[in-house]
């Protein structure tokens, strides 16, 4: 599998510059978002001094961002209305001087270099409303979906004073098993009448959720989304659930006429405000899987690209090609080699 190491979009194209770190941190401090642009290209960017650029400025950042913010992501099939809710929702938003920020993860790039959520034309107004930010993300090294920078541009939105942050995905199950490594809260938007409610619940989407939204319960839908959501409320009663003080919350809206939106978002706050220690201590979690999720995936890089261990992994690979070593039985004899040095 090849890595993609440069974004996709042309507008994100950089020169062969090094932007200043100590300059973008400057820019995020004043929230600017032509700085915040900027920056997350440079986390974006797989080249190596753009990466020790990155470093120095997440180094900068890391202790002004705000404890108290909220990470949501969005979830759901392709045509539930994840972006006509995130629109309706980021109006309501910036209406009440908040600052929104929307990062699409788009998981579809790698594959075909098209977008099928990346692109800001699908979010227009909020796209070009100054109180808010909306940036599509390349998956790059995918975790399902997810972009493996997301938890970097997440602290450079909030560095530049955004709150909430809105991690739009599209829901094949994998998906929000990474995103949820990523925030605080998971919201799952679903259609009236679809039954997809035992499915959710048989691919663990569920028990990852936080908040259920039966969309499109308007016009003739209406009574159907009402339905649907009485049955995941009573699919929610099985669960587990995630957190000591939550419980799976289940709603109607309609992303179209904005019926509910207030009521998701009075959602969405009680969530934050009601969990925050619960929230502070998962954060801490988050970090330290972060922490060890970037060690793996640098160490691998390392022992792949390693010119002292150029001899030993043809040595290993060829055994392995032919059968004479179990691939276990390689990889162990590869790591004692290096460690015992
Ligand atoms: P996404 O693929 O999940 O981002 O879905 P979109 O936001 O692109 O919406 C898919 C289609 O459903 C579009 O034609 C929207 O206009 C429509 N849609 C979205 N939300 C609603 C809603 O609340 N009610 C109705 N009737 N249609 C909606």
């Amino acid at each position: 599998m090849t890595r993609r190491e440069e974004p996709q979009d042309p507008d994100r194209k950089e020169s062969g510059d090094v932007p200043s770190p100590e300059g973008l941190a400057e820019g995020l401090a004043r929230g600017d978002r032509r700085a915040l642009a900027r920056a997350i290209t440079l986390v974006e960017s797989g080249r190596a001094e753009h990466r020790r650029a990155a470093e120095t400025l997440l180094d900068a950042v890391a202790e002004r961002r705000a404890a108290s913010t909220l990470r949501v992501a969005v979830s759901g099939a392709p045509g539930v209305g994840k972006s006509t809710f995130i629109e309706a929702l980021g109006a309501h938003l910036v209406a009440q001087d908040r600052r929104p920020a929307v990062l699409t993860v788009d998981p579809s790039s790698r594959v075909s270099g098209g977008s099928i959520l990346g692109d800001k034309t699908r979010m227009p107004e909020l796209a070009r409303n100054p109180g808010a930010f909306v940036r599509p993300s390349p998956t790059g090294n995918a975790y399902g979906g997810v972009a493996r920078r997301t938890p970097e541009v997440i602290m450079l939105c909030e560095a530049a004073g955004f709150d909430p942050i809105v991690v739009e995905t599209v829901g094949v199950g994998q998906s929000e098993a990474a995103v949820v490594s990523m925030v605080d809260m998971l919201v799952l938007l679903v259609l009236p009448g679809s039954g997809d409610e035992l499915q959710a619940i048989k691919r663990g989407i569920m028990e990852q959720a936080d908040l259920v939204l039966v969309n499109k319960a308007d016009g003739a839908l209406e009574d159907a989304a009402a339905a649907t959501a009485s049955e995941y409320a009573s699919a929610a009663g099985l669960l587990p659930g995630r957190w000591r003080d939550w419980r799976l919350s289940v709603h109607t809206c309609s992303a179209l006429t904005g019926c509910g939106i207030v009521g998701a978002w009075a959602e969405m706050q009680r969530f934050r405000t009601s969990l925050d220690a619960e929230i502070r201590a998962n954060r801490e979690e988050q970090a330290l899987h972060w922490l060890w999720s970037e060690v793996e995936a640098g160490l691998g890089v390392a022992l792949r690209e390693s010119s002292e261990l150029r001899e030993a992994r043809a040595h290993m690979e060829g055994a392995v090609r032919r059968g004479e070593l179990a691939a276990p039985v390689a990889a162990a004899r590869l790591l004692r080699r290096i460690f015992a040095r």
